[in-house]
């Protein structure tokens, strides 16, 4: 049964749920598990801090279900992970999905997906779900866009129209799609330019406010993020500012957008003591293995990013060893799947030398094995990195990962950076 044709906020829609469930049961689909009982609000347990290095271990609590963290989400741009049915995800084990704001809000529009049941009636996936606020977007569109103390005017990418985001419409917006968490507007400027985040952080703050006065909705969490670039004492005031307004999680912004690795760690190290512990703590846009594992030691709970997804669908795969490029000639007749000992359904069934022709024959089918097995890779780490945590081994489960995976600081940083314009241009 989808929700389609009906209309309201989810709280209305719970309301005559549950008394639906007392009479009929109709319009009120009971989904694997998915109960009327579920939490209203966004509530985080922390489990487990590892005295060895800020590593934590956590619960998420969500409308849609509660999720453990460490936790990677795969992106759903265009509210949909590409290639992957919601039936794929569950079976990989995924617990959250981004979704983008900005594409949306453009195509197909807040107001159709609301009508559609929100995102989760609209994409059909039943687990939680988070929306960015598009803000990032805007303002990498630079030539596109237009900044003043309100918000920003800018250009759509789509059909050259001209578009508006304030605090308040953003709100409204992420309300409309009815993400289990949505995030605040905020200005991502280069994080090495200390005068540009002086007066980015200024806007940032005040939109940050705004938002937190205009969110409305009881069933979605709003989180607000963090900004200051590489500079300490930035981070620190931006840090100081959110916690003030009481949000139910917190997100480091701006980061893996130019600087070094080690000045990524060194920000993090900085901010995340700064954050209340009691948060939960998202780490925007990051999402290369090696990147993941410094920034769990930081204390990070949330990672996005659209990076192995993208790379899948190039023929790039993750494995312990590395990056495998499975268009490398050296595969054509290799009958061995992608990595040994994985338990995904792609090395389970297929040798590389199918991968590889899959994708020299341009055949559909490779993007989604490889998108498959990339993920299994991804999930699959971050369960053992919760292992790990729980049984006080991440120091030593890291240092064996890293010294197993060869990946020079330099290409992570080209990745990451390629993902995140991918992201921009994720319109196929
Ligand atoms: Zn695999």
């Amino acid at each position: 049964m989808k929700r389609v044709g009906s209309v309201g906020d989810r709280p209305e829609r719970r309301v005559r749920g549950v008394e639906a469930l007392a009479g009929s049961g109709r319009d009120f689909p009971k989904r694997r598990g998915y109960g009327y009982n579920r939490p209203m609000t966004i509530h985080f347990d922390l489990h487990t801090t590892d005295p060895a290095s800020g590593a934590r271990l956590g619960t998420l609590h969500t409308p849609h279900g509660a999720v453990p963290t460490p936790l990677f989400a795969p992106v759903g741009t265009q509210a949909t992970v590409k290639t992957m049915t919601p039936r794929d995800l569950r079976s990989l084990g995924a617990g959250l999905i981004l979704a983008n704001t900005y594409h949306l809000f453009l195509r197909p529009g807040a107001d159709l997906v609301q009508r559609m049941g929100g995102l989760h009636g609209f994409m059909d996936w039943d687990g939680p779900i988070l929306t960015d606020s598009g803000g990032y977007q805007v303002f990498s569109l630079a030539h596109m866009r237009k900044l003043d103390a309100d918000g920003v005017t800018f250009r759509s990418h789509i059909d050259g129209s001209l578009q508006r985001f304030t605090p308040e419409s953003v709100m409204e917006t992420e309300q409309k799609l009815g993400a289990d968490i949505a995030m605040c507007l905020d200005e991502c400027p280069d994080p090495l330019d200390r005068a540009a985040n002086e007066r980015a952080l200024l806007r940032t703050h005040a939109w940050a406010a705004r938002c937190r006065a205009a969110h409305t909705r009881p069933d979605q969490a709003l989180f607000g993020i963090v900004q200051g670039g590489i500079f300490p004492d930035l981070r620190g005031e931006s840090a100081r500012f959110l916690a003030e307004l009481d949000f139910p999680g917190y997100a480091v912004g701006g980061l893996a957008v130019g600087e070094t690795k080690a000045q990524m760690i060194a920000t993090l190290a900085h901010t995340c003591p700064l954050l209340p512990s009691a948060k939960p703590r998202y780490l925007m846009g990051v999402g290369a293995p090696e990147d993941i594992l410094e920034a769990v030691a930081q204390g990070i709970d949330l990672f996005d990013c659209v990076l192995p997804t993208r790379i899948a669908r190039n023929g790039a795969l993750l494995t312990h060893a590395g990056r495998l490029n499975i268009r490398n000639a050296q595969h054509a007749a290799a009958p061995q799947p992608v990595e040994e000992g994985c338990t995904c359904y792609t090395c389970q069934h297929f040798s590389r030398a199918y991968l590889r022709h899959l994708f020299k024959a341009g055949e559909t089918l490779g993007l989604h094995l490889a998108t498959l097995h990339n993920l299994h890779f991804m999930l699959r780490l971050m369960e053992q990195i919760r292992a790990a945590i729980a049984d006080g081994s991440f120091v030593a489960f890291k240092e064996r990962f890293l010294a197993g995976y060869q990946l020079s600081d330099q290409e992570a940083r080209a990745r990451n950076r390629q993902a995140r314009r991918e992201t921009l241009a994720a319109v196929a």
